[in-house]
């Protein structure tokens, strides 16, 4: 199979946005077509069928993947989506997004993804933790703490973890720690790992602010997606002196010129469940709005392809930080390079997630745990690395911090193809 080095753009796929992207880094690489079509190839698919028996009797059959892409530094590892909109090319792409990461921040894995098409939001406790336990043993022969190791992502949780770990563990008659990453600090879990993601989206996105002469103190910030990443963005940003001015959810969005008073917006939204209705603040009329607005920094932290080549040209923000994977489709990071914006791309603005399940893996594997200053001390010390030679490659080879990013990952990764050589 030969994959077209000039990939069309069907904007908002984001498998096509993926391996367009890595068909790009192929190219500045000057690697040919054999490697952009060993890359552009998972390595691994696994679809399964998941029969949950409701609450009420009835057995409902869901469907699930698992997408390991590539293992040539490591084992994959990869979050697991509960979401209706998962599909095959979406867990593809962001198996493929992931072994980027690993690579970029020099961690010694490989990518995978996985996902279950249902709204866990309209199931039980119950029924989510029989979903959950029945897709991994269907999943299992293919997952292990040194072959896949899955962590959380929309729609999933540490609880959503410890029925992984436990339905695994169980199966293998003995307690496997180091299967998932994202657990309970009870459990093994990592102390950190909660706000990981958050606090390294906030560590480069205040470095791409410093780098672009924008003082924090004051900056104006709005952060789309109030779940594990935006929520905890928010409140860092807010602790930095940010004026976070709005902030979206599924439901709704919710603004204030002056600054949301972000702790009391959490509380909003532990007990009600949305940002909508938070009285210290004006509602937005559409939810994405906030996307438009004039702003220092916007911080997508919901899902993919949120800024596409219908809405890019109305972006007026000086940074974006992607806290989400993938919400910025080829054709709107043209146009925000036209019109001078600073992306800071997914790998490298999400990688403290990966970078702590990482330590979480390292941790559990020792039965040895770290103080939580020391967790973020190392993801910090990792994410300034990754944000330097990013810069320094764009700085070199003239291109976008996505071109730079991706293309020092592939690099890392050809490189490991190229050294391993090929079998048989
Ligand atoms: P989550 O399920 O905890 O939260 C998702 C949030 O987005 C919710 O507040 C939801 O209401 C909101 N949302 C969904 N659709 C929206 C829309 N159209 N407009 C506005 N808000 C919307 O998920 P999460 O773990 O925070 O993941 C969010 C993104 O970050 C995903 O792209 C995920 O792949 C990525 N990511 C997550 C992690 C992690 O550690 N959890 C790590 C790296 C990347």
């Amino acid at each position: 199979m030969t994959v077209s080095l000039t990939v069309p753009v069907h904007d908002r796929n984001p498998l096509v946005a993926a391996r367009s992207q890595l068909a790009d880094a192929i190219g500045l690489l000057d690697l040919g077509h054999g490697m952009l079509d060993m890359l552009a190839t998972p390595r691994r698919e696994v679809t399964v069928s998941v029969p949950l028996r409701r609450d009420d009797g009835s057995v409902e059959v869901l469907v699930g993947h698992r997408v390991q892409h590539n293992l040539s530094r490591g084992p994959a590892k990869g979050g697991v989506r509960f979401s209706p909109d998962v599909s095959l090319d979406e867990v593809r792409a962001l198996a493929m997004w992931m072994t980027w990461k690993c690579a970029l921040v020099n961690i010694p894995y490989g990518g995978a993804k996985g996902g279950v098409a249902f709204d866990p939001r309209v199931y039980s406790r119950g029924e989510i933790q029989r979903v959950t336990r029945r897709y991994t043993s269907e999943i299992m022969p293919i997952l292990g703490p040194t072959t896949d190791i899955p962590a959380p992502d929309i729609g999933t949780d540490e609880q959503v973890m410890s029925w992984m770990m436990d339905t695994y563990s169980v199966n293998r008659g003995h307690t496997v720690l180091g299967v998932v990453t994202g657990k309970p600090v009870a459990l093994g879990g990592s102390l950190g790992r909660a706000s990981a993601t958050s606090r390294g989206v906030v560590h480069v996105a205040l470095a791409a602010l410093a780098h672009r002469g924008i003082a924090v103190r004051g900056a104006s910030a709005a952060v789309q997606g109030f779940g594990k990443v935006g929520r905890d963005a928010a409140l860092l940003l807010a602790e930095a002196g940010a004026r976070v001015v709005a902030v979206s959810d599924q439901y709704g969005a919710v603004h204030d010129p002056d600054g949301l008073d972000v702790p009391a917006l959490a509380h909003h939204v532990d007990a009600t469940g949305s940002v909508v209705g938070f009285a210290a603040s004006e509602p937005m009329d559409a939810g994405d709005d906030l996307l438009f607005l004039d702003l220092d920094l916007l911080v997508p932290a919901a899902v993919e392809a949120v800024l596409n080549a219908d809405n890019a040209h109305r972006v007026r923000a000086s940074v974006v930080a992607e806290g989400a994977n993938g919400p910025t489709t080829p054709a709107a990071d043209a146009v925000l390079a036209d019109a001078g914006v600073l992306v800071v791309p997914d790998i490298l603005a999400n990688a403290g997630g990966v970078i702590v399940s990482y330590f979480e893996w390292v941790q559990a594997n020792q039965a040895y745990w770290w103080s939580e200053d020391d967790v973020n001390a190392r993801l910090a010390e990792r994410m300034q690395a990754a944000w330097e030679a990013v810069v320094a490659c764009a700085a070199r080879r003239d291109i976008s911090l996505r071109r730079a990013a991706t293309t020092l990952a592939v690099e890392t990764v050809a490189n490991a193809h190229l050294a391993r050589g090929l079998y048989p």
